[in-house]
């Protein structure tokens, strides 16, 4: 067990802040990785293939689904999407430790095949700072912010299912709530032998 990286589930509702937070904590600390997710969603504008997700047919999905080769699958909102399982093993093999950003049914097909695994839930600060952020996403249909608000309810009625939950109000303090998860993981005697070997080797001799 001690060259193995630790793995991250972070959920939350749509508009909390997730990705933005996953991005400013992976920037901050060394030796994490977002899991890159395939989904058979369509693009959004900015978003890059191979970066945010692995776009692909319903069809592509389909057959790697049948070969076994997602960690976790979901459908959400009318879409697959799936974490590969190869790279995610590479990874923790290595040492590296690797956030799932999945949704809460994601989150619990990863906890039974790896109970080790460390699940965050983010939340927005109320409802109103939700309805502000998902209106500020670039429509103004209210029937389908109303709908996403309806979701986002849904999503976070499962934030009992983790070990910690982040309330992301200002953030730069969500973003240190979450370093603080990850800095007590890696005081633990696993991640210390490993990347303080030779230090401990050192005083030993
Ligand atoms: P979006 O399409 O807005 O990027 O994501 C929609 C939802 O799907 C989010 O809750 C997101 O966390 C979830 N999601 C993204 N990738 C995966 C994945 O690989 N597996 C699962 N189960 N959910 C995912």
């Amino acid at each position: 067990m001690a060259n193995k990286g630790k793995l991250y589930i972070i959920a939350a509702p749509s508009g909390a802040g997730k990705t933005s937070l996953v991005k400013a904590m992976v920037e901050s600390t060394p030796h994490v990785k977002v899991s890159v997710s395939h989904t058979t969603r369509a693009q959004r504008p900015g978003e890059v293939d191979g970066v945010n997700y692995h776009f692909v047919s319903t069809e592509a999905f389909q057959k790697e689904l049948g070969e076994g080769l997602f960690l976790e699958h979901a459908e959400v909102f009318g879409n697959y999407y799936g974490t590969s399982e190869t790279w995610v093993r590479e990874q923790l093999a290595q040492g590296e430790d690797v956030i799932l950003e999945i949704d809460w049914q994601g989150a619990k097909q990863v906890r039974r095949l790896m109970p080790d695994a460390v699940s965050i839930f983010i939340l927005p600060p109320s409802l109103e700072a939700l309805r502000e952020r998902l209106i500020g996403r670039a429509t103004d249909d209210m029937e389908i912010i109303d709908r996403r608000m309806a979701q986002a309810v849904s999503e976070m009625s499962h934030y009992g299912e983790f070990d910690y939950l982040v309330i992301n109000d200002e953030f730069d303090l969500a973003l240190r709530d979450l370093q603080t998860i990850i800095r007590s993981r890696r005081l633990a005697i696993g991640w210390m032998q490993h990347y303080k070997a030779d230090l401990i080797k050192g005083l030993l001799n």
